[in-house]
């Protein structure tokens, strides 16, 4: 096949994924995704506190099989280069001033994205000394990742409904 029918043919086919499911995440009601996070969204992740089970599952979203970066969600190491705040875990003592800062240092218009039941009802660390509270305490969240933990294509769901692809 020639090199020109080859790319004819690659834009006659444009992007095929398959559709956006909302069926293992929650919404907030009134959410709109950001019109400037459409098709590509950078996230920094952080972890509140949790026991590294969703941390496992992030990473798989983010790995080659199920590939979030093709739907133009991609991790970076700042909040000052990210559009989206994904929280895993509980809010630790320590980590509740970090996460409040994290929050903040993300340029507006941000979106936060809660992974897993901890950060929404400190799941099996309810009642630790050391927890400060859930993530919903601590700031508005736009989209929940429900599941314990929940899987990586409902992590992909929830990256995806703000990136539109
Ligand atoms: S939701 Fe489950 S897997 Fe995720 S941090 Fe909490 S206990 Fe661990």
């Amino acid at each position: 096949m020639s090199l020109t029918r080859l790319i004819g043919m690659i834009a006659r086919t444009g992007t095929v994924a398959e559709p956006i499911t909302a069926a293992d995440i929650e919404v907030r009601e009134g959410f709109v995704p950001p019109p400037c996070l459409r098709g590509s969204a950078q996230v920094r992740h952080v972890d509140a506190g949790s026991c590294n089970g969703c941390e496992i599952e992030v990473a798989a979203a983010f790995g080659p099989v199920y590939d979030v970066e093709r739907f133009g969600a991609r991790l970076v190491a700042s909040p000052r280069h990210a559009d989206v705040v994904a929280v895993t875990g509980v809010v630790s003592v320590n980590m509740a001033d970090p996460l409040r800062n994290t929050i903040e240092a993300t340029p507006n218009p941000r979106v936060v994205v809660s992974i897993g039941d901890c950060t929404r009802n400190c799941g099996v660390f309810a009642d630790s000394y050391a927890v400060a509270g859930t993530v919903d305490d601590l700031t508005e969240v736009d989209v929940h990742v429900p599941g314990c933990p929940p899987a990586p294509e409902a992590i992909v769901a929830a990256l995806r409904a703000v990136t539109q692809r």
